[in-house]
């Protein structure tokens, strides 16, 4: 196996999803991005993402927009304390699906599937509050 988990976590990313709108990751100056911030909460490539966002930036700069569910500022801050925090796998749970690609492994089957009911409703929620 040659991809890592650095690699395979974009086939992840919410934030890929035709449906979503681009541009909400990179709100005008003074809108806030509480839904971009929102679809970041609910995706499973969401600590990979930041990862690969603190680990980038931190040789180029912090860069306008959301990743990983934080703004350039707040990745910016988070690199002066960065914490890795492991989390138990609940196994069956959205959050069990979180923390095995949070390792770099794949969802084992129960996780994978209360992490496509949770997208399911989280999204439906989504939609009603656009
Ligand atoms: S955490 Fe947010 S920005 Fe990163 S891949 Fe997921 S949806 Fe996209
Ligand atoms: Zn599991």
């Amino acid at each position: 196996m040659t991809a890592t988990h650095t690699d395979t976590w974009r086939r992840y990313a919410v934030c890929a999803d035709p449906d979503i709108d681009p541009d909400l990751f990179f709100p005008e100056r003074g809108k806030n991005a509480t839904k971009a911030k929102a679809i970041c909460t609910t995706c499973p490539a969401r600590q990979a993402c930041l990862d690969a966002a603190m680990a980038e930036e931190a040789d180029i700069g912090w860069r306008y927009g959301i990743r990983g569910g934080l703004s350039a500022n707040e990745r910016a801050r988070l690199a002066g304390k960065r914490v890795v925090r492991p989390r138990p796998i609940v196994h069956g749970s959205p959050g069990g699906a979180n923390a095995h690609y949070e390792r770099g492994e794949k969802p084992c089957d129960i996780c994978r599937v209360a992490w496509a009911e949770y997208r399911r409703t989280r999204r439906a929620q989504l939609t009603v509050v656009a």
